[in-house]
């Protein structure tokens, strides 16, 4: 506690300060006459208005949020990482892009090994492939990569000008 010279307290100034003159008049009209209480209220009154200022206004965004804003967006636009344009005013959203091509790179997969993962950028689809110890990984990979080509062209439409499979694991052989 932070005794005033007149004997009152700063921590009843600061609490006058900041709930007003009704939450203690007999302060209030102490501090319009005190010449100690008199300017430290008002400069704890000052410091409450930034304070009520600074909780009214939203903070202000960093410099140069808005630009990089812009260029995520455009990046995701330019990328196709939410959607995909395939003709005219048709747009294809990403995850449905995503779906297709586990479905066809499963099914040329066919039991050889597992689809890892699949993501797209830009024009091209990226597949994570387990392959199977012992199946020959390129020549697997090769299928599944015109096998995603062709099924997408057929069943989405001009989504991606590159597939690019990587094998990222191998499992080993079914038991028996
Ligand atoms: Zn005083």
């Amino acid at each position: 506690m932070t005794a005033m010279p007149c004997g009152r307290r700063s921590e009843d100034l600061l609490r006058l300060a900041a709930d007003g003159p009704a939450a203690d008049p007999d302060l209030a009209r102490h501090a319009r006459a005190c010449p100690h209480c008199g300017p430290e209220l008002a400069r704890l009154d000052n410091h409450w208005d930034d304070v009520r200022a600074a909780a009214a206004t939203p903070p202000p965004a960093p410099p140069g949020l808005a630009e990089r804003m812009v260029d995520v967006l455009r990046g995701v636009r330019g990328t196709g990482g939410t959607y995909h344009g395939v003709a005219e005013g048709v747009r294809v959203a990403d995850h449905v892009v995503v779906m297709v091509v586990r479905r066809v790179a499963a099914d040329a997969v066919a039991g050889l090994g597992h689809v890892r993962a699949v993501r797209t950028e830009a024009d091209t689809i990226h597949i994570g492939l387990a392959v199977r110890y012992g199946v020959a990984a390129d020549a697997l990979a090769e299928r599944v990569r015109a096998s995603v080509l062709a099924g997408l062209a057929e069943r989405v439409g001009p989504v991606a000008t590159g597939v690019d499979v990587r094998v990222v694991d191998v499992v080993p052989p079914p038991i028996g």
